[in-house]
């Protein structure tokens, strides 16, 4: 299979998205902050491209100006939001990072690398936005101009820069002996930040493990929706699953009586937590009464309220062991806690986090709706 690192990541953040662009071959429109991204992407090329001369920071905010597309924004304020914001960005990125200082080796450039072994090889492409030489080793820069930064650890694990760095590698390959001296970093350009980090080989291996898991995923037509914020700058809401009906009057598709079904759903849904909040008051009410007057049951016109304990009870582990292991039962009486699991895998390190991940199997499918109200 060949397939670029963008894809992979459109992948990763919804398999629909990703069904629709590059299978489906559906054009979406750019949204106005890939627009935006790819003019501030344009420009941090211009500033660094060697010359005799670099450009200064006027030049740079005018090649800003120049490349600004505003027509793909919904009315002049945000436009002119947008616009600022952009000039912000060049003004602080320019007064951190003088391009006079910097030995650049390669600007958005181009890759296709194989990943996988003999029986399973696929190609993997992509654009890598920066390299330069350091005094002692390289580094190769990603910009993003996202308004979330990650944490460290993420950009420790981060897929996207072992790729870059394996794409770099495939072209100097002597330098996989100084890997302590290539950094890889992500340059946050809305905050000014840039994280960095270095590799292993092993978190190398792992990382291609990781590619490999994604394609064996797109292999087996694995294409569940995923909804998340990202869906906001989603050009394919209108034939989404998820968010298809939303657009239902421009579609002209439901009935009456579906509409109707729908709002009973919510009004119900809503009313069933007023009911649940006031249910508990009225107990812990009723219960003091018990206590108060030494009564298991109360009685209305309507009918009798019991008291009733119910009782969970823990097991001596080592005990019941002991008991069971001869048997040959203890190991049925295992059972992996996912609550408690969920709980360590915050705290795990990603590679675990991942292992863990492939050792899921589905145990039983239901429908239920939610309810978000507005
Ligand atoms: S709208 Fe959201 S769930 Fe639907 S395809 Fe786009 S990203 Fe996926």
């Amino acid at each position: 299979m060949r397939i670029s690192y963008s894809a992979l990541n459109t992948y990763q953040s919804c398999p629909l998205k990703y069904k629709f662009q590059s299978i489906d071959r559906i054009k979406a429109p750019k949204s106005k902050e890939a627009v935006f991204g790819s003019t501030i992407h344009e420009t941090m090329k211009f500033i660094h491209t060697p010359g005799i001369l670099s450009p200064t920071l006027d030049q740079s905010m005018e090649h800003f100006a120049n490349s600004w597309n505003p027509a793909v924004f919904d009315n002049p304020d945000e436009e002119r939001a947008a616009f600022s914001q952009g000039i912000k960005i060049i003004q602080d990125y320019y007064k951190k990072n003088n391009p006079e200082n910097f030995n650049i080796v390669n600007l958005e450039s181009r890759f296709a690398i194989e990943i996988g072994r003999k029986d399973n090889k696929h190609i993997v492409s992509g654009i890598i936005d920066r390299i330069d030489k350091t005094e002692d080793g390289f580094e190769i820069i990603d910009y993003k101009t996202t308004k979330k930064m990650p944490t460290q650890e993420r950009v420790d694990n981060d897929i996207q820069l072992s790729v870059y760095l394996q794409a770099f590698l495939s072209q100097y390959p002597e330098e996989i002996k100084r890997l302590d001296k290539i950094k890889v970093s992500l340059y946050f350009l809305k905050h000014g930040v840039k994280l960095s980090a270095f590799r292993t080989k092993e978190q190398l291996q792992q990382s291609e493990q990781l590619f490999l898991d994604i394609i064996k995923l797109i292999e087996s037509k694995a294409f569940d929706p995923q909804v998340s914020p990202l869906c906001d700058w989603c050009g394919y809401q209108k034939i989404c699953p998820m968010w298809r009906h939303k657009f239902r009057e421009e579609r002209k598709i439901d009935t009456e009586e579906v509409n109707e079904a729908i709002q009973e759903y919510i009004d119900l849904k809503s009313a069933m937590t007023v009911t649940k909040t006031r249910v508990a008051k009225l107990q812990e009410k009723i219960l003091q009464y018990m206590k108060q007057e030494g009564v298991e049951r109360v009685f209305a016109n309507q009918g009798i309220i019991a008291k009733t304990l119910r009782k969970t009870y823990n097991y001596d582990e080592k005990k019941l062991k002991a008991l069971l292991e001869p048997l040959d039962k203890w190991e049925s009486v295992l059972k992996v806690n996912g609550v408690a699991l969920r709980n360590i895998l915050a705290v795990l390190p990603t590679p675990i986090k991942n292992e863990i991940e492939k050792t899921k199997e589905i145990n039983k499918e239901t429908i239920s709706l939610s309810v978000k109200k507005k």
